[in-house]
């Protein structure tokens, strides 16, 4: 590399450094300026310095890469100005929303000094300087969010704010024939924080999309799909909208000329009448948490410094993370600790082929998934195929256009993740399976051992659930499964791991959590479930849980502190249910 492109470099990891360590000082500015901007009567000064102090970091934080930063306060801005707009006055969805996205504009910045510091701390134990070569100790940076923001939830910036309680409103539209099925389905969406909107026209869609608000529709493909000028206006919408904007169809015929049109406008899923109504709302609530999903992480592995930062810029351009590394050999350090979702690897490196590399990967249980393309100048086809059946997934040539590279590692990663999230999650909640949930446990416990973090295991079991189902239907007590497992998630931090271990019981694993911190969090989301109101169809109830709390080190492996979190909930029960205990 020459001297310049070293001061360059030299020069961007000395500001991305000073960024850093600026961080917190200006989340905290973010946080009071929030504070003052959702008083009863904000000034219109205190709402454009509050624009303003998150308009600066979005673009600081892209500069240095730092994109899940950018990435959230862009979206917190866009939520500024839309009040902003409206003249000043944020309505109660409003201001919920803004917190939210205050405490996700929080914990993204704090995830990343918690991922310094960790990674630091990983250098020391493996007793090795980390890899700083060149762009990867930029990008590097600004690998996963994992470990989240490890200040408790209490002294979250979210929780600094006034609260308010009011549930975030979403808005779904629906354009259909059948009157019954669209109150059922306004009724059910209700249920998970959703507005439906009755349109009857596709101008009245188009409408209700550009008021900025629709995140789904649902369309009734007899209606909709009936010449092809309306078929072009819901493909040029979609088009526009990218997946802000999610497709279901309805529809009461299923031939292939229907189901091709539905596609050919977007559409991402495809019902029959008579509708299966839950698996409908399901299929609206997923594809509309999908919208807000976590950016993709590339890991890319190239020994030329100049070809990884071209790389790395596409795809970060396109909103992803990316990791680098430039000797193979710490490739699998990176693998580990931030879980990266696709390889984009070099075939020839010092050392070692690609396809040796990807063999090697492909001998690990924890990899044998996660999708590997080449990326070369080889063009002997043979070479290509060699390179493919040791494991590989694709092979892109370079020069390769940026928009291809861009598509080509969406499509993968975006497979991958649906094909791991029908094998992981539990097909009632969408939380993880109890398979994968022990395996979390497991991994976050040896994590914690290398980076001398405490971690906590919570088990939680439903209060006489089974007079909930007796009472009120088994129906009935599904829902209230949802609505804890939608609490939890709400309740908790993203990094946090939550799954079903079985039946009405739940785990969940907080990393770099102690005891005390553990059950104070846990005793407030017991308190926060214990308030809310179910509703049955024919009555109104609530319903609590108990929860049993252990933690390493004390409990050093995933058995033992497993078996330690439920003797605690034995405790909990025996004690008069409703409350948390430990061991
Ligand atoms: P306790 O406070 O002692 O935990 O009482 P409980 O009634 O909750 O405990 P018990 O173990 O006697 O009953 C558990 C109930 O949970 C019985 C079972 O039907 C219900 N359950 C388990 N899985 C599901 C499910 O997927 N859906 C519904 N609706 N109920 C479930
Ligand atoms: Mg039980
Ligand atoms: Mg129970």
């Amino acid at each position: 590399m020459s001297d310049f492109s070293e001061r360059v470099q030299a020069r961007l990891r000395a500001l991305a450094e000073t960024f850093t360590t600026q961080l917190p000082g200006r989340m905290q500015d973010i946080a009071d300026a929030a504070r003052t901007s959702l008083a009863d009567e904000p000034s219109p000064d205190s709402l454009n310095e509050f624009r303003m102090h998150v308009h600066k970091l979005a673009g600081s934080a892209a500069s240095f890469g730092f994109h899940h930063v950018t990435v959230c306060a862009k979206r917190l801005e866009h939520v500024i100005d839309m009040v902003i707009e409206d003249g000043g006055k944020p309505d109660g969805n409003t201001r919920k929303r803004i917190r939210m996205l205050v405490s996700e504009l929080g914990e993204s910045t704090r995830s990343h000094a918690a991922e310094e510091e960790e990674l630091e701390e990983l250098a020391e134990d493996f007793g090795e300087p980390q890899d700083t070569g060149g762009p990867g100790a930029i990008t590097k940076d600004l690998t996963s969010s994992e470990t989240g923001g490890l200040t408790p939830v209490s002294d979250s910036v979210a929780a600094q704010l006034p609260e308010e309680g009011l549930p975030e409103r979403r808005f779904v539209s629906i354009l259909v024939r059948f009157e019954e099925l669209a109150q059922e389905l306004s009724d059910q969406l209700a249920f998970y924080g959703f507005t439906l909107h009755r349109s009857r026209t596709v101008d009245d869609l188009v409408a209700a999309v550009e008021k900025d608000c629709h995140v789904a529709f649902v369309l009734d493909a007899g209606a909709v799909l009936t010449d092809s000028a309306t078929v072009d206006r819901i493909a040029a919408l979609k088009a526009k909208c990218g997946d802000k904007l999610r497709i279901i169809y309805i529809s009461d015929k299923d031939d292939y000329r229907t189901r091709l049109l539905a596609a050919r406008t977007g559409g991402e899923a495809f019902f029959t009448v008579p509708v299966d109504m839950p698996r409908l709302v399901d299929k609206v609530d997923s594809l509309t948490m999908a919208a807000t999903e976590e950016p993709y992480h590339v890991l890319i592995v190239d020994d030329d410094m100049e070809q990884v930062s071209y790389h790395a810029m596409i795809l970060q351009q396109a909103g992803m993370i990316t990791s680098v590394v430039s000797d193979p050999e710490k490739m699998f350090a990176i693998l580990i600790e931030s879980k990266p979702e696709l390889i984009l690897m070099d075939m020839y490196m010092p050392g070692c082929t690609g396809a040796e590399l990807a063999t090697i990967v492909r001998q690990q249980e924890a990899f044998v998934d996660i999708p590997i393309v080449f990326l070369s100048i080889e063009t002997d086809t043979e070479k290509q195929i060699e390179a493919v059946s040791c494991g590989g997934d694709g092979f892109l040539s370079k020069p390769i256009k940026p928009e291809h590279l861009v598509s080509t590692v969406k499509n993968r990663v975006e497979r991958t993740r649906s094909m791991r999230f029908y094998m992981e999650r539990d097909s009632l909640t969408g939380l993880l399976n109890h398979t994968h949930l022990m395996h979390n446990l497991s991994k976050e416990i040896q994590r914690a051992e290398r980076v001398r973090r405490p971690v906590c295991f919570a088990m939680i079991d439903l209060d006489h659930f089974k007079n909930v189902n007796d009472t009120y239907g088994h129906l009935t007590g599904d829902r209230v499964l949802k609505n804890l497992s939608r609490h939890l998630q709400d309740a908790l931090r993203k990094t946090d791991i939550i799954g079903r271990y079985g039946g009405e019981e739940f785990g969940i694993v907080l990393f770099n959590v102690d005891l005390e911190t553990a059950v104070k969090v846990m005793d407030k989301v017991r308190e926060d479930f214990s308030k809310m109101v179910h509703d049955s169809g024919n009555g109104h109830f609530s319903v609590t849980f108990s929860c049993g709390i252990a933690a390493y080190p004390k409990y050093d492996g995933p058995g033992p502190i497993g078996e330690a979190a439920d003797r605690a909930l034995y405790t909990a029960k025996e004690g008069g249910r409703n409350q948390i205990a430990t061991t």
